[in-house]
């Protein structure tokens, strides 16, 4: 009888999982174990909002794992130690697990494995979390690819046409298991209970994420490619936070999308499909970079941006609280920070705009939005949040460029021309009427009691902005 570890991390799930599948296949009995060890991940260990989310995610995997015949076993601690002490003690043969890209965790994994390896056990990795990985694609001079659209071509021939693999059911269990922490042990929760906005708008899990994708296949594909930018409108997956616990997989997602394709061939709907499996493209694309580029959630891509004059950290203090706080008066940057604060998401657009008005208006570096989104996104990924930031703030690949600065009134005007996201978000302003919604301060009556005129005049702040960009601009950027 053969025993095998499947070490789990951010694979939450038993369907399309290779390393558990290759588990049960090989062998006689399967342990499946999840070990805490935040400070491996440093100075990236998960903020609050992704505490959270995983604490939920853990107690729906354990169920799954339970339910198929064998339970999870979670420890705390240095994870080669754990993983050793572990398949000693139940005399494993091999230890398997799925790969992720961060630096930090990629330098852990290699070094694990080679120690694995050294003690005369198996050790391997799989591939889950990414349809193309990071080194399979270069450019024809053998670089990295820094631009979207020939990445995702070159990309095209190698996406996966394999169907997902099934859940394994029954897995059996190793009989001699040694006694895990209880989930509560890690500490995932909030002391002071902030998460009833976050227990409203998700149910993280497996099941939760095949809830989503199934309602986003049957309401919102069809118009995707028009609707995804409405804030108002529930016309994306919201899949993100599951795909960043790999509660799903790309490849799942790609399938069905085929069958969607195949059940119903109107164009209109293909044309859609396409620019989601696009977007799904982004999220390849940006952990292409990261692994290319790993000093990039710290540093900027395009080196010249290291002498961008951002304003001092004494100057921008009471401006970086305001925006946190959703209290800088330009409504739509409002309205998202407090969708942010209180759901543990953002709409793109609005992510966007808001990290704009903080990188341009405001001149704050990106590193600190980003940062603020790290602590409160639930879907807070590495990958997407520095290519995300990088790519508003003009200094990533493929980024807009510098001098588009996002307009806040006229984002709101035209994306949510009635105010309804602003309303939702913003009850202050629930009663005024649609023409100034956005900008509240042009009403000819005082402004609704409790919102404060704006931070920074939009006019100026853009002109300041573009100043500053001068101060990095190379001749390569006026020709
Ligand atoms: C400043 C900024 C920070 C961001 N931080 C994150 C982050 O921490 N985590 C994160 O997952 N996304 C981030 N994004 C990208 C994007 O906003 C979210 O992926 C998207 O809003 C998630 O909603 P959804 O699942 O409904 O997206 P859908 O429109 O349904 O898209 C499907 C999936 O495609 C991927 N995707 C979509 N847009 C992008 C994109 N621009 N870049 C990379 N992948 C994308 C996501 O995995 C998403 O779940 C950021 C964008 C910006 C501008």
């Amino acid at each position: 009888m053969t025993t095998a570890i499947v070490w789990f991390r951010r694979d939450l799930r038993l369907a399309d999982n290779p390393a558990l599948h290759h588990a049960v296949r090989r062998h006689e009995r399967v342990l499946p174990v999840y070990i805490h060890a935040p400070e491996e991940e440093a100075p990236w260990a998960p903020g609050a909002a992704s505490r959270w989310w995983l604490h939920h995610s853990l107690a729906a995997l354990a169920a799954d794992l339970a339910k198929a015949g064998a339970p999870l076993l979670i420890l705390r601690g240095d994870s080669l130690r754990n993983l050793r002490e572990l398949a000693r003690a139940v005399g494993a043969a091999a230890v398997y697990w799925n790969r992720l890209y961060e630096a930090a965790v990629t330098g852990r994994d290699t070094r694990i494995k080679q120690a694995l390896r050294a003690d005369g056990l198996e050790a391997k990795s799989f591939k889950a979390a990414l349809l193309v990985e990071p080194w399979e694609l270069k450019t024809g001079g053998g670089a990295p690819y820094r631009v979207f659209t020939p990445f995702w071509r070159a990309a095209g021939v190698l996406l996966p046409r394999q169907a997902p693999l099934t859940a394994p059911r029954p897995i059996a269990p190793v009989p001699n298991s040694p006694a895990g922490l209880p989930l509560t042990a890690l500490g995932l929760l909030p002391e002071i209970p902030w998460d009833g906005g976050l227990r409203q708008a998700w149910m993280p899990g497996e099941a939760g994420a095949r809830a989503l994708l199934q309602r986003f296949c049957r309401d919102a594909a069809a118009d995707y490619g028009k609707a995804r930018d409405l804030p108002a409108v529930d016309a994306t997956s919201r899949l993100s936070p599951h795909l960043h616990f790999g509660e799903i997989s790309p490849l799942q997602l790609l399938a069905r999308l085929r069958r969607l394709a195949d059940e119903d061939t109107a164009a209109g709907l293909i044309a859609n499909i396409e620019h989601y499996r696009r977007e799904l493209g982004w999220r390849e694309f940006s952990h292409h970079l990261l692994f290319h580029f790993p000093q990039t959630p710290q540093r900027p891509l395009l080196e010249k941006f290291e002498r961008f004059p951002w304003r001092r950290p004494k100057d921008y203090a009471a401006d970086l609280r305001a925006w946190q706080r959703g209290r800088t008066g330009v409504p739509l940057v409002d309205a998202g920070m407090r969708q942010l604060w209180h759901s543990g998401w953002m709409h793109n657009r609005v992510r966007m705009v808001v990290a704009s008005f903080l990188t341009k208006n405001l001149l704050i570096p990106w590193q600190e939005g980003a940062r603020w989104f790290w602590d409160t996104l639930v879907d807070a990924d590495l990958a997407n949040n520095t290519q995300g930031w990088q790519w508003t703030a003009g200094c990533g690949a493929d980024a807009a460029p510098y001098f588009r600065v996002f307009n806040p009134l006229l984002q709101s005007a035209r994306f949510d021309p009635r105010g309804a996201y602003l309303r939702r978000w913003l009850p202050e302003l629930a009663q005024l009427p649609d023409e100034f919604v956005h900008a509240p301060w042009r009403s000819p009556q005082a402004l609704p009691a409790g919102y404060a005129p704006p931070l920074t005049d939009l006019a100026a702040s853009r002109r300041r902005a573009l100043e500053a960009y001068g101060a990095v601009k190379t001749p390569a950027d006026l020709a």
